[in-house]
């Protein structure tokens, strides 16, 4: 699977959980990782997009231009592992 495809699929998922966070709903207020700006939910302890641990609760200025957009859900990392551990099928290039 192309990442373009996958990261759309993806950014839906991501958007929904985001969106639905008391904290997002109430405050505007998302785990940020500090190096790369990636929106991290809940869960996560590292960046899926660039690997780093140093992730911050921050207030986003525009949520819902942030959620729709997606600009700040890329995810390279996530995609780079389940890339090379084969469960997106072999050979697919991105
Ligand atoms: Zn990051």
């Amino acid at each position: 699977m192309l990442y373009d495809q996958w990261i759309r699929r993806e950014r839906k998922i991501r958007a929904r959980i985001l969106g639905s966070s008391p904290e997002m709903k109430e405050y505007g207020r998302c785990r940020v990782c500090s190096d790369c700006g990636e929106l991290c939910l809940c869960h996560e302890l590292i960046c899926p997009n660039c690997g780093s641990d140093r992730i911050s609760q921050e207030v986003l200025a525009d949520r819902d231009t942030e959620l729709v957009r997606g600009t700040r859900m890329r995810l390279r990392r996530r995609f780079e592992q389940l890339r090379s551990n084969d469960i997106l099928g072999r050979g697919t290039g991105a």
